[in-house]
């Protein structure tokens, strides 16, 4: 009796279906995977914080929106804040050092009396 072949086959390996990223690293203390996001799709709203730093930020979603897209509106709003934070608002009208008007000529009634 000859040996019979086990047939071991290896099991191919199933793909898990891995769900989607919702930590990042955060813009403030460049800690990896800090920041999380949870969507509340229910109630519409989003919910961002940095679970090292503790900066949050809240935005609307709806049934498109994903973890990702809090997360670079996130970025655009920390960007724009930061820009305004450098870029101090100076008043549009210039106050430059005007020369000053010139003397009029002095009317001199000089009488010779
Ligand atoms: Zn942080």
């Amino acid at each position: 009796m000859g040996k019979r072949k086990k047939s071991s086959r290896k099991p191919a390996p199933s793909r898990q279906k891995v769900p989607l990223d919702t930590a990042f690293t955060c813009l403030f203390c460049h800690h990896d995977k800090s920041v999380t996001v949870r969507l509340d799709r229910k109630e519409g709203v989003a919910q961002l914080v940095c679970r090292v730093c503790d900066q949050r930020y809240q935005s609307k979603v709806n049934h498109l929106t994903e973890a990702i897209d809090i997360y670079s509106e996130w970025i655009d709003a920390a960007d724009a804040a930061q820009r305004e934070e450098h870029a101090p608002r100076r008043p549009a009208a210039s106050t430059s050092s005007r020369p000053a008007p010139a003397p009029a000529s002095v009317d001199s009634d000089d009488d010779d009396d």
